[in-house]
């Protein structure tokens, strides 16, 4: 687009992750990818053929919006919502054949009337709360109400049952290993107890990025990686079992380039204040596209391979780099979010300096930033779906 400012999704990338990640499962384990808030800020259209077409076996997503979007492009693969059943939501799930959660009597009494009215079947997971205290069913005859509802209920289908963790990315810690095990415990003993009461079960799952990550005890018979598809590992410090390689790079272009003299101010608040002659390059980009405004005075960005500090507040539309004693033009490509790892403009580092996660930083890239998918998405891909 004109601006220059991009997101650069490398989906060669993308397929790699889901391979790497598909060889530590046993044959029968299914993976599920998760593409939820536009595939975390990648594009959840692009992303989702890319998975399908390197193994994944289905889509999972927060919310029903989501579902439809993906159905809209033409997407048949099965289609999961995580989040909570809203009511206005049930005719367009069961519509479109998408797989819906279930917590409660009312959820499961209300996809079987909508199912009736459609004649069609409403596939649901039972989600049970082992203690990330969030959604789903809180104890053992909670869980076998809504069982019974789904039997009792001419066209309501169970499907599967899953739970999720809390702290999976502190697994390397005594308190999140234990806190996680007991999760994994709890959840093993609501799957007995449902097929003791002689409930069929054909789905349990509850491993994220993490659960996935740790060992085959957490796999079941699915599993739903998010950040791991990324590239990203769910806890910086954790030296995962495989390599994973960031998918995306954000990328802008030097728009101005001015040589400034001792004490000149730069940007809202006059936070930065020039040191010597310097030359400060002016980038096209902002917090209205994701970069967080208090990376002032803290981030980098890269200026042909060079990592040049950013100088002053970021705006909403553009930011400040020093680019002094460096080979910087108007019109130069510069990268904002590294995919590389060792760089100082790393979407990794940008998270830890802002006190976050990678998730919170790729989620955020603006709508405004267009996608590019590199290589280009196979138009033919999509009717080899
Ligand atoms: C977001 C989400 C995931 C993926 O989590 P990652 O940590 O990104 O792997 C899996 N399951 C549920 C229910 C989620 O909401």
């Amino acid at each position: 687009m004109w601006r220059g400012t991009r997101a650069i999704v490398h989906l060669d990338r993308l397929q790699h992750n889901v391979k790497i990640l598909k060889s530590l499962l046993a044959p029968d384990v299914r993976l599920m990818a998760t593409v939820k808030a536009n595939a975390y800020g990648h594009g959840a259209h692009e992303v989702s053929l890319a998975a399908l077409a390197a193994g994944a076996d289905q889509l999972g997503v927060a919310m029903a919006e989501e579902a439809m979007a993906l159905r809209q492009f033409g997407i048949a693969a099965p289609i999961m919502i995580f989040g909570a059943l809203p009511p206005r939501a049930a005719n367009a799930i069961v519509e479109q054949g998408i797989t819906a959660t279930v917590a409660s009597v009312d959820d499961v009494r209300l996809l079987d009337q909508v199912g009736r009215i459609n004649d069609k079947p409403a596939r649901v997971h039972v989600k049970v709360d082992t203690g990330m205290g969030r959604l789903g069913v809180r104890d053992e005859a909670e869980m076998l109400a809504v069982l019974t509802a789904i039997e009792d209920s001419s066209y309501v289908q169970l499907e599967g049952m899953f739970t999720h963790l809390s702290s999976a990315d502190e697994m390397q810690t005594e308190a999140g290993f234990s806190y996680t095990r007991m999760q994994r415990d709890r959840f093993l003993a609501a799957l007995a107890t449902a097929r003791r009461a002689g409930f069929h079960v054909p789905i349990a799952h509850l491993a994220n990025s993490a659960g996935l990550l740790w060992d085959a005890s957490f796999h079941f018979d699915m599993v739903r990686p998010g950040i791991a598809l990324y590239g990203y590992h769910p806890a910086p410090d954790w030296d995962t079992p495989v390599e994973l390689l960031p998918v995306l790079e954000l990328r802008s272009v030097i728009t101005r380039i001015a040589s400034m003299s001792r004490g000149e101010a730069i940007s809202y608040g006059r936070l930065y204040r020039t040191d010597a002659s310097e030359r400060i390059a002016t980038v096209a980009l902002g917090y209205a596209d994701g970069v967080p405004r208090a990376l002032a005075n803290k981030g980098y960005v890269e200026v042909n391979g060079v990592p040049a500090p950013m100088v002053g507040k970021v705006c909403m539309d553009q930011l400040m780099v020093n680019v002094t004693d460096m080979e910087a033009r108007v019109g130069d490509e510069v990268v904002v979010y590294s995919a590389d790892l060792a760089s100082k403009a790393s979407l990794a580092r940008h998270a830890e300096v802002m006190g976050t996660i990678p998730y919170e930083l790729l989620c955020g890239i603006g709508g405004r930033v267009p996608r590019e998918c590199h290589p280009k998405l196979d138009v033919g891909l999509h009717d080899a779906l």
